[in-house]
């Protein structure tokens, strides 16, 4: 959802609201996101002009789609929240600012950086989720393979060559 926020930008407008639905693409997702169904977030908030300084501040409720880091199926997971950002059109880094480009706001960019903060570093289908075996691949939440009584730590492994 790109927000068309020139008018407010250029100072004819003071403040715009906005809602809709957010949809975040596989592209933009700070996750392993699902390809086959999209994330949807409802949004709700206003872009306003406080003296020289150009704010966005919206709430967000919703779903996102994603595979588990541990075992690679489908998963969801229900998000909510509030973000505030500064906004700025010039082209500097700054984490503070969230930069807008030809009086454009790209809300689900937007909304991805808060996510990448809100969600944990690894999200996964559940905490029990026991993931893929690393060597033969069977996923250890159907069934028991041989290789955990099998393998050796590796540091050990190499230690063990050094005396072949
Ligand atoms: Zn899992
Ligand atoms: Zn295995």
């Amino acid at each position: 959802m790109i927000l068309n926020i020139a008018d407010v930008v250029d100072g004819r407008k003071r403040e715009m609201r906005f809602d809709g639905v957010v949809v975040i693409e596989q592209q933009t997702a700070p996750f392993n996101h699902n390809t086959d169904r999209s994330s949807a977030i409802d949004v709700s908030g206003r872009v306003y002009r406080s003296g020289d300084m150009l704010w966005v501040h919206m709430t967000y409720e919703g779903m996102v789609q994603f595979v588990c880091d541990r075992c690679l199926k489908p998963s969801e997971q229900a998000v909510s929240g509030e973000l505030k950002r500064q906004l700025s059109s010039r082209d500097e880094f700054d984490v503070e600012w969230f930069i807008i480009k030809d009086g454009k706001l790209d809300l689900a960019q937007l909304l991805a950086d808060d996510l990448v903060v809100e969600l944990p570093i690894q999200l996964i289908c559940s905490q029990n989720c026991k993931g893929l075996c690393p060597q033969c691949g069977a996923d250890r939440n159907e069934q028991s393979c041989q290789c955990e009584e099998e393998s050796i730590d590796p540091r050990l492994a190499s230690l063990k060559n050094l005396f072949n």
